[in-house]
């Protein structure tokens, strides 16, 4: 015989219990079947009992449970079994229910309290109704008997809430109960989830605790299987609800699966394993909704094949105490002490690490454990707390345990680097780490909210051969769309490199589009155009954090200073941020210098390599320079694509009012021209790379000389301006000519002097042949730095300064930047 456990999940409504029906009606004869809850059920009823007790009013969620099975026993009826008799009683057994909670709950909320004996009947009252109600329905075909975990399973365990079978007692009881039977049947049907303490009273088996209750069964039974029936497709080596690429796993060896359990893989209740692997029966874990599907094997056996990790954890709803203190050192007996104390108050202890000096012991616990624990604990060590030989008994809550799990771990070396390193570059901090000495599982302890992100991260460190990053793109004019198309182009190309780009999130200040798998980006533009939802950032940034993205990327398209005023949120929110942005870099020099703390503090990244000269490698040639230990003494560039084709044209002998006027139709400038003509655009520039070199200079330390002479009347809107602009042209043409006298021409130039007193100024200069600038025209842009090892010749970047494609070439390739400092993890 073997034993069947279907879970909540399988039992939701009338459809999914039907197919149960179907897959037991299939089996070879006799089984034992246990049943959970429908989905939701047990939920439901300590939301009622709480209410209760607070003396809320429980009705609507009593409504609820009994509406639940009232629709499976209507749809079951419906579906297939047309003896009206059977859904009929069944009817009137779930109005006596709906009775009998509601008298319940009427005690409770007079009493303003539950008794946890009442509690454990009630909350296993769900998967008695259940049984009886598939049982019913299972008559139609099959015999079936219908027994009472009552006489099966019996536990000592003081907590009645999450009782431990005693296995040996039970195996006793059970014989005596199959004795006493006479009843021939296809199917024993048994409602999971519950036992009876030695008084006899209903005792709960804890969450989840069915699974428990099929294992003890199969105990029991001398069964040749246990198989646990559930949503998924077997044991994942990460929970599949959270880790998308999470994979089934064939087969785990008891000691894993234990583990697993433990470290709180929900697939299994923790005590499940035990009794299986102490009988040596097989246990496999199979999909309601795939039958075909082979599952995950769990027995006596070591995967040679498997090497390393085999599966990650989260075990959530843990908090951590520190019991610290001169009492600890040394003194023999400390540990077993706490040990004790603690065990006395019923409470599981998941990871204990202790300090090698010996002053501190840390231990994580279930966080609602806690008050009693250190109730328990405060009472214990009274005198030494007294005496100040231990600190205060505090504990931190809020906390998750990620757990790395694996047989194959044993002697494989560079496991916990790999791990730790993972977490760290998803900036996610360890408040406790743990390895048992059986090398089966390492463990760290994380806050709560982090969890799910530290799962994924190890996941993807250990597991993963493609690396997604996750992208949020706020503004998407021209180099935002150009960006868009170019990542959408490159798709196959980043596919064969393993890595998949995953826009989640497109926004301007007037909409967002939002997707957390990532939008199609061959139709983004309908999409974003019908896209209602209005988003404040600080609202996206919030919702990136929810999302748990391993190091996603904010990208800056647009040219506000708002956005940019952000990234230190956005840090803060475990973003990377890329951007073309000028305005964060050229705010105050505080500012600047609080981004790029914060950024190392997040360990995040801020990247903004195309704030000048758009796609050409500046800032990054120059970070190497400097870190190799050059130092830049001079700098001049033209740094603005406008200019340095309107100034081109002035070699041509063209007009300077003809010039921008070409320049303006060409779409080469702003759709105002006073913007670059201003020299404001070069200014920021060059500020961002003085700053670079290293000097503290604020916006007001550039000395700007404009291009229009001052006596020029520069106000108007654009079109009045560019009429009146031919007054300047003799003025301008006199510069150029005096210039060309010497052989030389006029170029806009940013300059930056870096002796005693450093200087930074944008002018216009007239240079002869052998300066790099004399040839540099047409849009180009030219950097030409003059540095301790680069003398008297410069080094120089010389190529397309503006565009939308170079820029977003530039910021895809910012992009990938933080995907290479990723792999270093692997
Ligand atoms: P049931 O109602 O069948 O008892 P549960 O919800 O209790 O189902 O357990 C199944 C769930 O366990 C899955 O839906 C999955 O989200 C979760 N889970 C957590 N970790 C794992 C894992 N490593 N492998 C498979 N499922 C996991
Ligand atoms: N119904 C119980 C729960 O939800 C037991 C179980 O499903 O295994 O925890
Ligand atoms: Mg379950």
């Amino acid at each position: 015989m073997k034993v069947m456990k279907f879970g909540g999940s399988s039992l939701a409504n009338a459809d999914s219990v039907q197919s149960v029906i179907t897959l037991i009606g299939q089996e070879v004869m006799p089984v034992a079947a246990v049943f959970s809850a429908p989905a939701g059920v047990t939920n439901r009823l300590i939301e009622a009992i709480t209410q209760a007790e607070n003396k809320e009013s429980y009705k609507k969620v009593i409504e609820c449970i009994c509406e639940t099975f009232k629709s499976i026993v209507v749809g079951l009826n419906d579906a297939d079994y047309k003896d009206s008799n059977a859904s009929d009683s069944l009817l009137d057994s779930v109005d006596e229910y709906d009775e009998w909670l509601t008298k319940k709950c009427e005690g409770i909320s007079l009493l303003g309290m539950c008794p946890d004996s009442v509690k454990a009947e009630l909350f296993t009252s769900g998967e008695r109704l259940m049984a009886k109600i598939i049982a019913k329905f299972l008559r139609h075909e099959l015999r079936v008997d219908l027994i009472n975990p009552a006489d099966y399973f019996v536990s000592d365990s003081k907590n009645q809430l999450n009782a431990t079978i005693n296995i040996e007692k039970s195996i006793v009881k059970s014989k005596q109960s199959n004795s006493n039977s006479t009843n021939a049947f296809d199917v024993l049907v048994m409602p999971g989830y519950s036992a009876v303490d030695q008084q006899g009273q209903i005792v709960a088996l804890g969450r989840n605790g069915s699974d428990y209750s099929a294992a003890s069964l199969a105990v029991c039974l001398k069964a040749k299987s246990c198989e646990i029936w559930t949503d998924v497709d077997g044991i994942f080596n990460a929970d599949p609800r959270v880790v998308k690429e999470a994979k089934v796993l064939d087969i785990l060896s008891y000691a894993e699966a234990m583990e697993l359990s433990y470290f709180g893989a929900k697939v299994l209740h923790p005590k499940t394993i035990a009794p299986l692997a102490q009988f040596n029966i097989p246990c496999r874990i199979k999909n309601t909704l795939k039958p075909k599907a082979a599952g995950t094997l769990v027995i006596d056996t070591v995967d040679k094949n498997q090497e390393g990790v085999k599966a990650i954890s989260n075990l959530e709803g843990q908090c951590l105490f520190d019991i610290a203190g001169p009492a600890m050192k040394g003194l023999v007996g400390m540990a077993s002490r706490i040990m004790n104390t603690i065990a006395q108050t019923n409470t599981s202890v998941s990871l204990i690490t202790q300090s090698s000096s010996e002053y501190s012991l840390s231990l994580c616990i279930d966080e609602n454990d806690a008050p009693k624990v250190k109730e328990a604990l405060e009472h214990e060590f009274a005198l030494e707390l007294k005496n100040k030989l231990l600190e205060p008994v505090v504990w931190k809550s809020q906390l998750s345990v990620i757990s790395v799990i694996g047989d194959g771990m044993k002697t494989n070396k560079g496991i916990a680097a790999t791990f730790f390193k993972a977490l760290a570059l998803a900036d996610v901090n360890i408040r406790a780490i743990a390895q048992g000495s059986s090398e089966r599982s390492i463990s760290a302890v994380v806050n709560a909210a982090q969890g799910n992100k530290a799962l994924k991260a190890s996941h993807r460190a250990f597991f993963d051969s493609q690396h997604p990053i996750d992208v949020l793109l706020v503004g998407c004019g021209n180099v935002g769309k150009e960006l868009l198309s170019q990542i959408h182009q490159q798709s196959d190309w980043l596919n064969e490199q393993n890595i998949k780009i995953n826009v989640c999130a497109i926004a301007n200040s007037k909409a967002a589009l939002i997707e957390p798998n990532g939008i199609d980006l061959s139709q983004w533009q309908p999409a974003f155009n019908s896209a209602s939802k209005e988003m404040s950032l600080e609202a996206l940034l919030k919702w990136s954090a929810t999302q748990s993205f391993v190091n996603p990327v904010l990208i800056d398209c647009s040219a506000s200073e708002f956005v940019a005023s952000h990234y230190l949120q956005a840090f803060e929110n475990g973003c990377h941020v890329v951007t073309p942005n000028k305005k964060a870099n050229t705010q105050s020099l505080s500012f600047y210098n609080e981004l790029r703390q914060r950024s190392l503090a997040h360990r995040r990244q801020y990247l903004y390599e195309t704030t000048v000269g758009a796609g050409l490698p500046v800032i990054d040639n120059l970070k190497k320079l400097l870190v190799a230990g050059d130092a830049v003494e001079q700098f001049n560039g033209i740094l603005s694509g406008s200019l340095s084709f309107i100034f081109g044209l002035l070699d041509e002998g063209k007009k300077f009012s003809e010039a921008t006027a070409i320049a303006r139709e060409k779409c080469y400038t702003e759709p105002d021209p006073r913007d670059d003509l201003s020299g404001m655009d070069v200014a920021r520039k060059l500020l961002i790379l003085a700053r670079e070199i290293g000097l503290e200079l604020e916006m007001e330390d550039i000395k700007i000389e404009p291009i229009l002479p001052e006596s020029f009347d520069a106000s108007g809107d654009v079109e009045a301006f560019m009429s009146r602009l031919p007054e300047a042209d003799d003025a301008i043409a006199e510069l150029v000519n005096s210039a060309a006298q010497s052989n030389q021409v006029l170029r806009y130039v940013g300059e930056i002097d870096n002796g005693t007193t450093p200087t930074a100024k944008v002018r216009l200069m007239a240079v002869d042949a052998s300066n790099p600038l004399y040839s540099v025209k047409g849009g180009e842009n030219a950097l030409a730095f003059y540095t301790r090892y680069y003398q008297p010749l410069p080094f120089v970047i010389r190529g397309y300064g503006a565009g939308n494609e170079v820029t977003a070439a530039g910021i895809f390739s910012d992009l990938l930047k933080t995907q290479n400092w990723l792999r270093e993890v692997r």
